[in-house]
């Protein structure tokens, strides 16, 4: 049993199928239908635009028993043996991976050798990637190739090829395609699989395929096995909208759904990287950027909302994340550490940071409203999404409590100060229950990292013990379990808000004692009754090959080893 990806089921069979490229099919096709191939061709271009695709059918209608206007048929033996990948007459070698003498060599002594077809082709796929001693081979052959025999070299990379090399070859240039041209063969694509997708997640495999038609393909599978629920891919826009406003806690809010949502942080931030690429490129180069015209206007607008000099910090600030996440133990760290500064302009005093200030405080005199950089907005646990409306009650809550002390930051949260620098808020009272409810509503919650206080929002605190113990009640098992990672940091805070050490224990919930729960699972189970358990019926149950298909829409069973 074989599922076959969408790129490799939907790989160009002949020339008229290739996309975007017409320029390059028009040339072949002609050489073909009139006999006058070259020996030597150079295909340059970004990676997943056709390149080896294009050698391959080049190769096949060159040995088709059956040609038909410079097409191959598709169903003679040759044309099948060089789609398997068994005919004699083609050779591969991927120079990212074979690139020394011998290889080329042992590639070269074969051409020498008689042929079943009509013509031996030879495919060098990353091309520049050859070595020196094998650069000097390939040249060797190329200024005197045999009659019956074809050279496709294939680069990302043709500057990086010897000029010796590169003038002994007809260039052919692929470019990425089109995004309505993409859009519609996604569409197609989609169709035909029998996936059921709305345009949203067309417009989504587009953007993170950056133009490549592999890419966008392998992107659209992949949204495609999630249901086609965009609500699973990641809102970028989320994190940029979080930088506008200079809203932290929205923005590692945003990190905590996307890895909730199975998204590693490496590859959110390159897919946010190139998302912030497409921003710029909206602001100064629009014909670059590969979505949809009708989401460019958004793309366009949200880039003016951040500004030039806020869009090449914010690269330039995730870019150095992405190197620094090589030698980071937990690469999520780095990257919301990136966030945090990104969001909050007095955790940064380079240029940057500077220019992007100066820029929101133009846009703001323009718009006539000088709105001060607010504080972060609290998070719902149930989503890891910013609370709607929750800024504004935030700020009141930071309006009513002004001479208490300032709550501590996401970012120095993180730094442990010392006891000695503690002011303590009112150091004689007597700590009771009421205080301390009264002081963690009038400061300490407040000044929590957005995460833990969404976590302590959630319950309350229900009992005083002596020595100095408050008992908190989250609002079940579950939650406890996740409120008991961040205990002593809330009894840090509070502590500190009550000028003497407190302790928190978690309270015992209806269900289970939250206590003594160690693991941190995040979704909470309904309990069971055991008795009222029964056998599923056998035909309801799935069978691995249903899962599958489930998994993958449009996957077809090719094999049964049953
Ligand atoms: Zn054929």
């Amino acid at each position: 049993m074989a599922t076959q990806s969408l790129y490799r089921r939907y790989r160009p069979r002949r020339f008229a199928e290739l996309k975007g490229q017409e320029h390059v099919v028009r040339a072949l096709r002609e050489a073909v239908r009139t006999g006058r191939e070259g020996q030597a061709y150079l295909f340059s271009g970004p990676r997943g635009t056709g390149k080896t695709t294009t050698a391959r059918i080049l190769a096949k209608v060159l040995n088709c028993t059956a040609p038909v206007d410079g097409e191959p048929c598709c169903e003679c033996d040759s044309c099948l043996s060089v789609e398997r990948g068994t005919s004699y007459d083609v050779h591969e070698l991927d120079a990212a991976s074979n690139n020394s003498v011998e290889d080329v060599r042992s590639l070269i002594d074969k051409v020498s050798l008689a042929t079943p077809g009509r013509h031996k082709v030879y495919i060098l796929d990353e091309v520049h990637m050859l070595g020196p001693g094998a650069s000097a081979a390939l040249l060797k052959v190329l200024e005197e190739p045999p009659p019956h025999v074809v050279f496709v070299l294939a680069t990302t990379d043709p500057q990086r090829l010897k000029d010796t090399i590169r003038s002994r070859t007809q260039h052919l240039q692929f470019h990425l395609l089109p995004s309505d041209t993409l859009a519609e063969h996604l569409r197609w694509v989609a169709d035909d699989a029998g996936i059921d997708i709305d345009s949203s997640v067309i417009d989504a495999a587009l953007e993170q395929g950056g133009g490549s038609a592999r890419d966008s393909l392998s992107a659209l599978e992949l949204l495609a096995a999630t249901g086609g629920d965009v609500s699973d891919h990641i809102d970028l826009d989320e994190f940029v909208s979080a930088f506008v406003d200079t809203d932290t806690g929205r923005a590692l809010a945003a990190v905590a759904h996307a890895v909730s949502m199975g998204h590693d942080p490496r590859t959110l931030t390159e897919h946010l990287l190139r998302h912030l690429r497409n921003l710029f490129l909206s602001l100064m180069a629009p014909e670059l950027v590969q979505v949809r015209h009708d989401r460019l206007d958004e793309l366009a607008s949200l880039a003016r909302a951040l500004g030039a000099a806020g869009l090449v910090r914010s690269m330039e600030r995730l870019g150095q994340a992405l190197v620094e996440m090589r030698f980071a133990p937990d690469p999520r760290i780095m990257l919301e550490i990136s966030l945090v500064q990104l969001t909050r302009d007095d955790t940064g005093d380079d240029t940057g940071a500077l220019l992007a200030r100066l820029e929101r405080l133009e846009r703001a005199v323009r718009d006539g409203s000088q709105r001060a950089p607010e504080p972060a907005a609290p998070v719902d646990p149930g989503t890891g999404k910013a609370v709607l409306g929750g800024r504004a009650r935030r700020s009141a809550e930071v309006k009513a409590t002004e001479s208490a002390p300032t709550p501590a930051t996401a970012a120095e949260s993180t730094v442990p100060s010392s006891p000695t620098e503690v002011v303590p808020e009112t150091p004689s009272a007597p700590v009771d229950l009421r205080r301390v409810i009264e002081v963690w509503e009038s400061s300490v919650r407040a000044g929590l990292k957005p995460l833990v206080r969404a976590l302590f929002s959630a319950g309350e605190f229900v009992g005083f013990d002596s020595p100095a113990t408050a008992r908190f009640r989250a609002p079940n098992p579950a939650h406890g379990a996740r409120c008991s990672a961040h205990l002593a940091e809330v009894a840090t805070a509070l502590g500190r808000a009550l000028g003497s050490e407190v302790t928190i224990v978690l309270d015992d919930t209806p269900e289970t004692p939250a206590t003594t729960a160690t693991n941190t699972a995040d979704s909470v189970e309904e309990p069971i009754d055991p008795t009222e358990l029964v056998d599923v019926p056998p035909s309801d149950v799935p069978t691995p090959v249903d899962s599958i298909t489930k998994a993958f829409p449009g996957a077809q069973v090719v094999e049964r080893n049953d």
